[in-house]
């Protein structure tokens, strides 16, 4: 079969400039794929390159060719795990990337099927979670407001990001403002192994569901050190990449945060949730600043999920594209008619 195969830059502005303990942003680039059939049918998947895992878009349009001739060759794009084998193999790094064309192939083949993907995999709709909505760091009176407007919003799950030095005050306000929230909080590796205990066994009195990446991913037994002294438990992010990641963390946190765009592709993001579960760890899907291009396809795990944290398109001022409905966070499967991941042009 001849498939025809497209890329498109496309720039996000986001609704509020975004901050986390490593910088901040106002826009964020997504590269989007889209494979076509012989019959028209046309699949879109979305790339969501982090700096912080050495991806831009310019190095996503670099690799692209190189991926989309692996698609081309195969010619069947029924052929995901040969394809995605393939594709390993020609580029293996740029997982946004390769992640592009993971979820481009898996929307077609839905589409061709004529099934949502979440029946494709055989998974539940009604066993879904509610997606938590991401307070950046600002100054405290900022970060209050951002929480009134997401309550309002009908969010009733927040994360939230610390990594400053006034990071027990922030979650003494925002558990004031939101009372009855599912709360957590990420510091993305800020602080040291000593520091991250000192602050959880103050964050203790607030209830919190976990504390994300409180350690850099460069010091693994300073998470060990952390998850062994902490109250509370403990979500690895940074510290997690693929599934051959899961066990080297098993032992040291109670989360296992997958990330499309870290891992590269939608058989290993499943990779993950059975490595994670064979390690009895909970497990979480997060996202970088991403489109419904790429976010629709990750609702679509939710129903093998603990915690979603799927906000991506939730914070940009503006989608390009519609996805999986998430009234208040709900990732509503059940809602989806549309076969494929349930992406289309909004
Ligand atoms: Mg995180």
């Amino acid at each position: 079969m001849t498939l025809e195969t497209s890329v498109e830059r496309v720039s996000l502005p986001l609704e509020f400039p975004f901050t986390i303990a490593r910088g901040t942003s106002t826009e964020t680039a997504n590269v989007i794929v889209r494979i076509e059939d012989e019959d028209g049918v046309v699949g879109i998947g979305g790339a969501a390159p982090s700096t912080h895992y050495g991806e831009t878009a310019a190095t996503v349009e670099a690799v692209l060719p190189d991926l989309l001739a692996v698609v081309e060759d195969a010619g069947d794009p029924h052929q995901l795990e040969r394809i995605e084998r393939r594709m390993r193999e020609a580029v293996a790094d740029n997982p946004a990337a390769r992640c592009a064309v993971s979820i481009a192939l898996h929307d077609l083949v839905c589409k061709r099927l004529d099934v949502p993907l979440y029946r494709y995999w055989g998974l539940d709709p009604d066993r879904t979670v509610t997606s938590s909505y991401t307070i950046g760091i600002d100054d405290t009176e900022t970060m209050a407001e951002k929480t009134e407007t997401a309550l309002e919003r009908g969010h009733d799950t927040l994360k939230v990001k610390l990594g400053t030095d006034r990071d027990v005050e922030i979650v003494e306000t925002i558990r004031d403002v939101a009372p009855e929230a599912r709360l957590y909080v990420d510091a993305n590796e800020a602080w040291t192994p000593k520091e991250a205990v000192r602050k959880i066994e103050r964050f203790a009195a607030y209830d919190l569901e976990f504390v994300e990446q409180p350690v850099p991913a460069e010091n693994p037994e300073g998470l060990r050190y952390v998850s062994e002294h902490s109250p509370l438990p403990i979500a690895a992010d940074e510290s997690l990449l693929t599934a051959a990641d899961v066990p080297r963390v098993a032992d040291r946190c109670d989360v296992a945060n997958l990330k499309l765009m870290k891992c590269g592709g939608l058989l290993e993001a499943r990779r993950i949730v059975h490595a994670a579960r064979a390690h009895g760890l909970q497990v979480m899907c997060g996202c970088m600043s991403e489109s419904n291009a790429s976010i629709a396809a990750a609702c679509h795990l939710a129903p093998l999920l603990d915690y979603a944290d799927l906000d991506g398109s939730l914070l940009l001022a503006d989608d390009p594209y519609d996805g999986v409905p998430m009234p208040g966070g709900r990732i509503d499967l059940s809602a989806v008619t549309r076969a494929g991941t349930g992406v289309r042009e909004a």
